[in-house]
């Protein structure tokens, strides 16, 4: 039995591994979790899987939960979110928190020796070499969960990292993929929030219509698996089927292929290096499907994934900057308060504006976080 503590429990790929969890009770018990503000969903999940310590945003949730619930231990603000990543009869941390809040009990949990299924891309965008670092010398073990960073850990069991010749990431393209620039002039967060191919929380959704979660998936892929940007490509591939490959220097291209359902990906890393049945997944039909298709990736259309590469290749605090930004205008841009096309332009500014920092520790990376948002709102 693999106990569990999860942060992040009430959002999208949360509430996917508490399914993943109930549907393999035999093999996974949930023992820790933390919402933010949802608080409904809070008390469903505890009442379900009776977890001994739970964790919110807000002191006040804390108190209400605390007194409808003596026996539990309730915790709120980074403290729990902390407490529940280091939780210490969890053999694994499932972080699935959004955005760079995550990177501190990351590296909370990394320090404790558990391993670490992460489907938080920002936490590695942010500090990846903080976490790299910090997960080599404890000895642990970083278990990607974004869909194109398990497909490409699949392909990579039993090969040696030095014969890669360059990994290909997959795009879908997102809800405006087939609109030009000059088309995205008026859009609107509905339509911006309508994917084609996934289900997902509205900031990654506004990230994949904007391209930038590709960007950050390019670094978190720079940092998961140790390989320069340069041997790091995107192609468009509007079916979602393949979810990522890599190429090997005999010219061999290994992919892994599924129906997109990010359940696989959560239960490969929870069952890690075993596989456990999905029986009622949907199987891939491939002679259904017909075809496939890939394009070339526009990097003028998409401008978000060239800045991506420049921050990553510039390092230092640069992806900070880039990913804080990013945050702060999504947030704007659900909030109604900028356009589509004002994402871009608030991030570049941003990245314009900042002086690199090359060898960044924690403070300076938690400073120039904050740093970078109050740059966005001061052009709000
Ligand atoms: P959601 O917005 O659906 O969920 C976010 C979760 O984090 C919720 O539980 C939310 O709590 C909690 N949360 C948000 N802000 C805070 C905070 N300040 N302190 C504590 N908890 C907070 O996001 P997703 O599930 O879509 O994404 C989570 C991460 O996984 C992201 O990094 C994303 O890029 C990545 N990812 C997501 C995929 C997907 O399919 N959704 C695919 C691949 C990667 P509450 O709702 O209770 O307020
Ligand atoms: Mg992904």
């Amino acid at each position: 039995m693999k106990k569990v503590s999860l942060i992040g429990a009430t959002g999208s790929i949360g509430m996917q591994t508490l399914d993943v969890i109930d549907q393999h009770s035999e093999a996974f018990s949930l023992v820790a979790f933390s919402a933010g503000r949802n608080i409904e969903e809070t008390r469903k999940i505890i009442a379900k899987f009776q977890p001994k310590l739970v964790s919110v945003l807000t002191r006040d949730d804390a108190d209400r939960l605390r007194s409808e619930y003596p026996s539990l231990a309730v915790m709120h603000g980074e403290e729990g979110l902390a407490a529940v990543a280091v939780f210490s009869e969890a053999d694994i941390l499932v972080n699935a928190v959004l955005g760079s809040v995550g990177l501190f009990p990351t590296l909370q949990a990394i320090e404790a020796g558990k391993t670490v299924a992460i489907a938080n891309k920002e936490t590695l965008v942010t500090a990846g070499h903080l976490v790299m670092e910090a997960a080599e010398k404890q000895q642990v073990q970083l278990l990607p969960v974004d869909s194109e960073h398990s497909a490409i850990f699949q392909c990579l069991q039993g090969e040696q990292p030095r014969n890669i010749e360059r990994l290909i990431l997959t795009a879908s393209g997102g809800s405006f993929r087939d609109r030009s620039r000059e088309e995205l002039q008026n859009v609107t967060v509905k339509q911006a929030l309508n994917h084609p191919n996934w289900s997902m929380g509205a900031k990654i959704t506004i990230d994949s219509a904007t391209m930038m979660n590709k960007g950050l998936e390019v670094i978190e892929a720079h940092w998961l698996f140790k390989l320069p940007y340069e041997q790091i490509d995107v192609i468009l591939h509007r079916e979602s089927i393949i979810h990522s490959m890599v190429e090997f220097h005999d010219s061999s291209v290994m992919a892994q292929l599924g129906t997109p359902d990010m359940r696989v990906p959560i239960q490969y890393a929870l069952s890690y290096p075993d596989r456990l049945p999905r029986s009622e997944a949907k199987r891939l039909n491939l002679t259904e499907i017909g075809r496939l298709h890939f394009e070339k990736m526009d990097t003028g259309r998409f401008r978000m994934l060239a800045l991506a590469y420049q921050a990553g290749k510039a390092g230092g605090t640069m992806p900070a900057v880039l990913n804080a930004a990013n945050e702060a205008a999504v947030a704007a841009f659900l909030d109604g308060k900028i356009s589509f096309l004002q994402i871009d332009e608030l991030v570049e500014r941003a990245l314009e504006q900042h002086t690199l920092i090359v060898h960044p520790d924690l403070e300076t990376i938690q400073q120039t976080d904050k740093e970078a948002r109050l740059f966005v709102h001061s052009l709000l």
